[in-house]
């Protein structure tokens, strides 16, 4: 049976995080918006324990995990209920409902945070993440870098390379990294760290992709250059150079085999699908966000101008309006019904390679769409910088973009559907 009530927890949550976006993320969000650059502070300095306490217990339920798979124990039968994919989407939700470009600079390991969960193993999530779950500690960044200036949708493209050099048993990194979400914050301060994905073999192409992490501070890591955008511009978003970086051995994720099938199989490139399973429903709920928040101030407006949503009434006395606001509200309950499912499927720890690209590409393209006619339907004023939704048409934009475009998701969806390979579907 499918069973649609939102647990407790998670409800106490969603509060804390309806009043974060109230009071801290809505009143600020223009600010942050006319000065790109600037660092919301007061959002990280309230989301910091709150980020803290939830990695604090992803690292706990990982030791549990390996201390269970260690003794051979079967599962017992009063096993909690893991929710914890889930309680993150409706915590991201709300906080995109606030400002998803804030919400992009929220103290966490991100989405380095996904590949180190995706691939690493126990001992690497103990000293990587473990510096993102100390509330008492400095507030830290993760983030993760794959796009080159040529190579995005085609990660296989990847030219920065990572050489072992055997006399100091140390990585060593080259290449330039363009697009990478949170890279400066990550750098800029001592405790952050950037996941990089290079090959150790570009004649192996894909299974020779490897991830790597790169600690801030790191001799010839720079960051060249911060990008001036058109949404999401509280959200940092930079370049990185690397030259001769060296890094330690063990600062691979995963196993450096390339050629043995098994281990290049499971920790090469399906490493990045896998970071993308988990990643891919977190976009799906920042754009269902975004796109919740544009409709609702869009209703609001409307209701104010007399306008109301005959939600009873028979298609053809419905206004053209009214009509339009019924079908956004049905796009917009789809995508987070996606998104969801996609969410839960990790939390039962089944695989959920095709709804996360599923969710991630209805949720995109809805919440651009849903955003546009909101501004269609707000005329001149849902274009002025007097209201924020020419500000959430521009924020939604992105979704479409980062984490797979919506069309290689799209893409992903006919292969896994219809049995294809890459090769046989491109
Ligand atoms: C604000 C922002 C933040 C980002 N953050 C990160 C980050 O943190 N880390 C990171 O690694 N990257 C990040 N990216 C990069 C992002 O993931 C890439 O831009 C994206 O993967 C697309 O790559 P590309 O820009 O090279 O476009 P291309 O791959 O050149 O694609 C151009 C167009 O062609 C389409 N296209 C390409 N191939 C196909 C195909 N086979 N079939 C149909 N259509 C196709 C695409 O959908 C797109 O519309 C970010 C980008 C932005 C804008």
């Amino acid at each position: 049976m499918i069973d649609f009530t939102i647990p407790e927890k998670v409800k106490q949550q969603t509060q804390m995080a309806e009043m974060v976006a109230t009071t801290i993320m809505r009143p600020t969000a223009r600010k942050y918006d006319e000065n790109e650059h600037d660092r919301p502070v007061e959002f990280i300095k309230f989301m910091w324990p709150v980020m803290a306490d939830r990695q604090k217990s992803t690292l706990e339920k990982a030791r549990r995990k390996a201390e269970q798979a260690d003794t051979d124990e079967p599962e017992n039968g009063n096993k909690k209920e893991n929710i914890a994919n889930l309680s993150m989407l409706f915590l991201i939700e709300q906080l995109a409902w606030g400002d998803v470009a804030q919400y992009l600079s929220l103290p966490s390991a991100g989405l380095g945070g996904f590949a180190i969960e995706a691939v690493a193993t126990l001992d690497q999530k103990e000293r990587f993440l473990s510096r993102y779950a100390d509330s008492k500690a400095k507030p830290a960044w993760g983030a993760m870098a794959m796009t080159e200036p040529g190579a995005g949708s085609d990660t296989a493209a990847i030219c920065t390379t990572a050489t072992l050099d055997t006399e100091t048993n140390e990585w060593v990194l080259n290449g330039e990294k363009i697009f990478c979400t949170s890279g400066k914050l990550s750098l800029d301060e001592s405790n952050g760290l950037v996941v990089v994905w290079a090959t150790i073999d570009r004649s192996a192409g894909r299974a020779g992709m490897k991830p790597f992490v790169v600690e801030a501070g790191t001799p010839g890591v720079k960051v060249t250059k911060q990008e001036h955008k058109h949404g999401i511009r509280a959200s940092d978003t930079v370049a990185i150079v690397f030259e001769n970086a060296r890094i330690p051995y063990d600062n691979i994720l995963g196993s450096p085999e390339v050629r043995d099938p098994e281990a290049a199989g499971t920790k090469g490139f399906k490493g990045a699908m896998k970071t993308f399973d988990l990643s891919r429903p977190v976009v799906a709920a920042s754009a269902v966000g975004v796109a919740r928040g544009a409709l609702e101030v869009t209703k609001e407006k409307l209701a104010d101008a007399g306008i109301t949503i005959r939600y009873d009434a028979a298609p053809h006395e419905l206004t053209a309006i009214q009509r339009d606001v019924i079908e956004m509200e049905g796009l917009l309950k789809a995508s987070w019904l996606l998104t969801l499912r996609a969410g839960s499927m990790l939390d039962q720890g089944e695989s959920n390679a095709l709804e996360s690209s599923m969710c991630k590409a209805k949720a995109g393209q809805a919440s651009t769409q849903i955003c546009q006619k909101c501004v269609e339907i707000l005329g001149p004023m849902g274009y002025s910088r007097e209201w924020l939704v020419e500000k959430l048409m521009r924020d939604s934009k992105i979704a479409d973009l980062y984490e797979g475009t919506h069309e290689i998701n799209l893409l992903i969806v006919a292969r896994r559907i219809l049995g294809y390979s890459s090769a046989e579907l491109r």
